[in-house]
């Protein structure tokens, strides 16, 4: 169905090499993310996650004669935010259709998904590559059921099936095939599932299987006609996506040179041997018959409904990020560790206001992400508040630690919890900024190392080792900057 416009400039950085020259590898992405929302798609039995088999079924999802679907508002304004948050066209008429074909975890016989007129036409996802920014075309969102799952390992000679994610909605968001290498098809995913967990659309947790890729894979001499694609379904988490590209890429090439061509198919990945396998082929490949559901009217709605939704979408991934370079003047680095997660902006903005910001992206940075990731913890698990942090980060700015006795401060907050006020009154950690103090400590130092004092004049490298010398002496207390001063002026470094 996608109209083939190929919208990118070969670039040679993204080329594969090969024994008859150069590939360009073209991808296209069609994920599956699982609508945030109570209730079915087109019933009122649960979504939630785990639970007892068919303890989620109603008789509409278990296809009971006679039972109607019944849309769920609910799904089609999930469908509508996420299609405002990928910039794209919200349709106000949209048909749901039945897409027929035979499995046991799918009791209807079909699926009601839709077909040429989807909640949502044509969309882009910008993504900030090393290289610089390329924009990827989606070329639709439509909302689906999911089927249900068949069970085959529980007893020896029987197969079950739980119908709990059957009628679960999906949204199904089809992109442009315009990613060029894998590192793009895997930023894409990754910004996809910003956007949703922003939007409050999907959880998108891959590992939970509420966000999965088909991912379409083709190679060409570089600027040529598209090559025929195979699509790799159901991976389920970004670093397989990148190495099922990797691998199909270089298996495609492989043909080609051969004098092959590659025939039309699906294929999974196999994830233990790093390699993706033929599962049928363009000619097993099922004919849907789609036709219109007679059961459910089409979906139509106003423009009033497509400006109330637009009036109660948050501030999104790329505007975050931009605002976040010119109000606090953070680095493009630091700005894009931020804004993945919608939570890890707050936490950072509460640490931030009013203070230094950049010192404050830093220690979230460096210090929170740092020991989250370390022990496996979201930002809502940190055991240290954002005002704990900011309390602390004050004290740096104002002089009353260095960033050296920080880190034992922080080490307090970690584990003991506590206000860093009071933890460096009570531990008599303030920072010796009396300059008489300072003024003992270095004065001791040279006079009890006059040689090496001498050398420094030459090398004012050997500054360090005094400056370290008085920290030592101090406890680590005294103002660096002073004591560095002060030790240039009396040694008489330039
Ligand atoms: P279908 O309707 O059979 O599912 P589509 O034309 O809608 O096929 O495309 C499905 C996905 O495959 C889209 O993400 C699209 O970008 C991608 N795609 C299409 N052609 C190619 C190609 N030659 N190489 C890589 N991806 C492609
Ligand atoms: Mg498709």
């Amino acid at each position: 169905m996608t109209q083939l416009i190929d919208t990118r400039t070969p670039d040679p950085k993204k080329f594969i090499p090969g024994a008859t020259g150069d590939w360009e590898v073209i991808i296209g992405l069609e994920v599956h993310a699982q609508v945030q929302s109570n209730s079915k798609l087109f019933s009122g039995a649960a979504t939630a996650f785990g639970g007892e088999q068919n303890d989620h079924v109603s008789l509409v999802d278990a296809a009971m004669p006679g039972m109607l679907p019944v849309v769920n508002s609910e799904c089609i304004r999930q469908a509508v935010r996420t299609g405002l948050g990928l910039k794209a066209q919200v349709n106000k008429r949209s048909v749901f259709a039945r897409k027929n074909y035979f499995y046991p975890d799918l009791p209807q016989g079909y699926q009601i998904s839709q077909f040429d007129q989807p909640i949502i036409g044509p969309g882009t996802v910008h993504l900030d590559m090393p290289d610089g920014p390329v924009e990827i075309g989606i070329e639709r969102l439509h909302l689906e059921q999911d089927a249900g799952k068949s069970l085959h390992d529980q007893h020896p000679s029987m197969s079950f099936v739980d119908l709990n994610r059957s009628g679960v909605a999906l949204m199904e968001i089809v992109s442009m095939p315009d990613m060029r290498s894998s590192d793009e098809a895997k930023a894409f995913i990754a910004k996809l599932r910003s956007i949703l967990r922003y939007l409050g659309t999907s959880d998108a947790d891959m590992e939970k299987g509420n966000l999965r890729a088909d991912v379409n894979v083709s190679v060409r001499k570089p600027g040529g006609e598209f090559g025929t694609r195979c699509e790799i379904k159901n991976v389920n988490s970004i670093r397989f996506a990148g190495q099922a590209i990797e691998f199909e890429a270089r298996r495609q090439i492989a043909v080609l040179e051969d004098g092959g061509t590659i025939a039309q198919e699906t294929r999974l990945y196999d994830s233990v041997k790093g390699e993706t396998r033929s599962m049928r082929s363009k000619e097993e490949a099922h004919d849907y018959r789609y036709f219109p559901d007679p059961d459910l009217l089409p979906i139509e709605f106003d423009q009033a409904f497509i400006d109330e939704m637009a009036a109660d979408l948050p501030e999104l991934p790329d505007e975050k990020k931009a605002r976040f370079i010119s109000q606090y003047g953070l680095t493009t680095y630091d700005a894009d560790i931020l804004v993945v997660e919608r939570q890890s902006c707050d936490f950072f903005e509460d640490v931030a206001k009013g203070r230094d910001a950049k010192l404050a992206a830093n220690w979230v940075i460096n210090e929170v992400f740092g020991r989250l990731n370390k022990d496996g913890k979201n930002i809502q698990e940190s055991p240290i508040t954002s005002a704990q942090l900011g309390g602390m980060i004050e004290l740096i700015s104002d002089d009353t630690i260095s960033g050296k006795i920080a880190k034992d401060v922080f080490e307090i907050l970690w584990t003991e919890g506590g206000d860093a006020a009071e933890i460096v009154e009570k531990k008599g950690l303030k920072q010796v900024t009396d300059l008489g103090a300072i003024e003992a400590e270095v004065d001791k130092i040279i006079a009890a190392n006059p040689e090496k004092a001498e050398q420094a004049k030459e090398k004012p490298g050997l500054l360090g080792w005094f400056v370290g010398q008085v920290m030592k002496a101090t406890q680590g207390k005294a103002n660096p900057k002073a004591v560095n001063e002060m030790l240039r002026q009396k040694i008489g470094v330039e």
